[in-house]
């Protein structure tokens, strides 16, 4: 079993070694007598650093650089490194340096999950049953056993975020405590691990929260610095909340600023008025879309009934061929249907050029053609793709060329 000195001190950055054993495949990894980094568990994330081999043969220049740690089964702590080894043998003396930028992080992370969860079950009851910390947020999972809560309020969250912070602020002793597990069971910890330990090592901040844990804490709770609770999410069994602490708090604040104020820019607003900028912003689109809708519709009336009025009705029909430049195919659809309203005998072979090369033809309700089966005739030779019923039918061509020539076609095959 390698010795993990991060279980007496967490500040414990720098350390010497030896190298117990060497590991070629799948990964380069070294293993050690001992070690102050920390492998992947309990829901914190593994350390990096250097190892440099210090014995009088080794070759100065030689850094290791340890890209992940992790447990193994047999109580072995596994330094995988970036590089495969050259030269290095298993009784090798190291110094071993842990990025300690990272591990701080960490710290600051985890010691305040251990504040946070304590203050979820002290104000709610709500015991954290999982913790899980990514490179750039936290999260703790709290149970509710009482479904017919409905949500997490935001006055809880908030309470609790404020209770965690009077504890960061208190500045109270962090300790690390060795103790069997039976006196661990009178001790009342918040979350005692399954019983395959004899010993366990407990998370002690003084008169709040007691737990088993053997993670990296800050010695004193104002290392953590504060802590800023983000999103909540349900999950299967409760709730998920995102929070951020120390460093990262800084960080996600810096950057909720900047896109604030980015947004609030866009508005000329200032930041706290986003929101209903944005509000009164959507409700504007919402009442021009509905006004332009009306226009659009207005508009096809209107040409439709121009086009009625200048089209001879011959053999019993009014037949309108049209080739626009530039019309999506909405509106394009919107005048057939309007046409074939319009008048009792009307056939509307249209076509537009532009944004997308599209057909749209259709008749007045009880005149005699098949205006899909036309459509597809009509597209068959121009590659194109649509459909539809008798009296309206629809496609899409991939290029304008030789549209208006097959719309002139498909009426000369109309028979009276
Ligand atoms: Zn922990």
């Amino acid at each position: 079993m390698t010795d993990r000195l991060y279980y007496h001190d967490s500040f414990l950055y720098d350390f010497d070694a030896e190298i117990r054993s060497v590991v070629e495949s799948p990964r380069p990894a070294l293993i050690l007598d001992r070690t102050a980094f920390y492998p992947t568990s309990g829901g914190q994330i593994h350390d990096t650093g250097w190892i440099v081999p210090t014995d009088s043969n080794a070759d100065p220049a030689t850094k290791l650089r340890v890209t992940e740690v992790a447990d193994a089964e047999d109580g072995k702590v596994v330094h995988y490194l970036e590089a495969p080894l050259k030269d290095i043998q298993p009784g090798t003396r190291i110094h071993g340096q842990v990025d300690a930028a990272r591990r701080r992080d960490h710290m600051q992370q985890h010691s305040a999950q251990h504040v946070l969860s304590a203050a979820f079950l002290r104000l709610f009851n709500m015991p954290t049953v999982s913790f899980h910390m990514a490179d750039d947020y936290c999260s703790i999972d709290l149970q509710i056993d009482d479904l017919d809560t409905p949500s997490l309020t935001k006055d809880q969250i908030e309470s609790a975020e404020r209770l965690a912070n009077e504890i960061v602020l208190e500045n109270r002793p962090v300790d690390i405590r060795f103790v069997t597990r039976d006196e661990a069971e009178k001790l009342g910890l918040r979350k005692l691990p399954p019983a395959d330990r004899d010993h366990l090592r407990l998370i002690d901040i003084r008169d709040f929260d007691l737990t088993a844990c053997g993670g990296t804490h800050v010695s004193h709770t104002g290392q953590i610095a504060g802590l800023l609770l983000r999103k909540s999410e349900k999950v299967r069994q409760g709730y998920r909340i995102e929070f951020v602490a120390g460093q990262r708090a800084v960080s996600t604040a810096r950057r909720d600023f900047s896109t604030l104020t980015e947004a609030a820019a866009l508005f000329s607003s200032h930041i706290y008025d986003v929101p209903q900028q944005a509000r009164k912003s959507l409700d504007e689109i919402k009442s021009l879309r509905k006004q332009r809708e009306q226009s659009q519709d207005d508009l096809a009336a209107a040409q439709a009934a121009a086009l009625l009025a200048e089209t001879p009705e011959i053999h019993g029909r009014k037949l309108i061929v049209r080739t626009f430049s530039d019309r999506d195919l909405n509106s394009l659809k919107l005048l057939a249907q309007k046409l074939t309203r319009q008048s009792s005998a009307a056939v509307a072979l249209l076509a537009s050029e532009s944004p997308q090369p599209a057909l749209v033809f259709a008749q007045s309700a009880g005149l005699p053609y098949d205006m899909a089966a036309l459509l597809k005739q009509t597209m068959a030779p121009l590659g194109g793709r649509g459909g539809g019923s008798k009296d309206l039918a629809q496609g899409g061509v991939p290029q304008s060329v030789g549209l208006a020539a097959a719309l002139t076609a498909a009426a000369e095959s109309l028979t009276p």
